[in-house]
């Protein structure tokens, strides 16, 4: 596939519907740069929750705040995996950040706004060079608003909530389906309500919809997708 130098593709969506897959699979076709921003969120959630700053979805505005200057996250390339982990101050957390109570807790996180202008600015200091996907939740209207190709992803809740079910298991995390389907139902709404940067799709981002789609059926439209995008000419 012929590649558009230094190009930017965002991938956002509601929770679950398999946006770090389809991202992870887009990059590694195109030989881009994967980033989870997600992730960034999690990990300073992660941090909160170790000092306290937030729980049962409540989140301390004024300390963590007052505490970002102390958190610095970055990533680093897992050799194995030829994934980036996510490092919290240093430390990996790529698994910890995953677990239930991060999740319960990081859409409170992601609404303080001095939260999301420093992980936006980090954010757009790793497109400077091009040639990432990004997956989250405003990166196609806020971080990357000029970005060539942004996809918007969905998929029913029901299937979502089974999708992200089988992956904790698969992790072997342990994970009940009707605490899994209250959590995304519940980040979906916080996500999409929130004053600043909502959930929402670009006005010129093209929707998914991968319900009743395979992974592999996926690409299938993705390349398809790129091919008339981004090789026109
Ligand atoms: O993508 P993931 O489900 O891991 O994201 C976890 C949470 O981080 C989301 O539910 C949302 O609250 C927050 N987030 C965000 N903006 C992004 C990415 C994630 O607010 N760009």
């Amino acid at each position: 596939m012929k590649r558009k130098e230094r190009a930017i593709i965002t991938v956002d969506g509601y929770s679950s519907c398999g946006k770090s897959t389809f991202a992870k699979a887009i990059a590694r076709e195109l030989n881009y740069i994967y980033i989870d921003s997600g992730a960034m969120y999690r990990a300073v959630t992660l941090f909160c929750l170790r000092k306290g700053y937030v729980s049962g979805g409540v989140a301390d505005a004024a300390k963590i705040i007052s505490s970002l200057p102390e958190i610095k996250i970055t990533f680093r390339m897992n050799d194995k995996t030829r994934f980036n982990e996510t490092l919290l101050n240093g430390e990996s957390v790529e698994r910890e950040i995953r677990d239930r109570a991060v999740s319960d807790n990081v859409s409170a996180v992601s609404t303080i706004a001095e939260v999301r202008a420093k992980m936006v600015e980090l954010q757009r200091e790793m497109g400077t060079l091009g040639g990432i996907v990004m997956d989250g939740r405003d990166i196609g209207t806020i971080v990357f608003p000029d970005a060539p190709l942004k996809i918007f992803m969905t998929a029913t809740p029901s299937v979502r909530a089974h999708r992200r079910y089988l992956e904790l298991q698969e992790k072997g995390m342990p994970a009940d389906i009707e605490a899994v389907e209250k959590n995304i139902n519940d980040r979906d709404r916080i996500d999409s309500s929130r004053e600043i940067s909502p959930l929402c799709r670009a006005d010129d981002a093209v929707v998914l919809d991968n319900s009743e789609m395979t992974p592999e059926e996926q690409m299938v439209w993705f390349r398809k997708l790129f091919k008339e995008r981004m090789n026109e000419n």
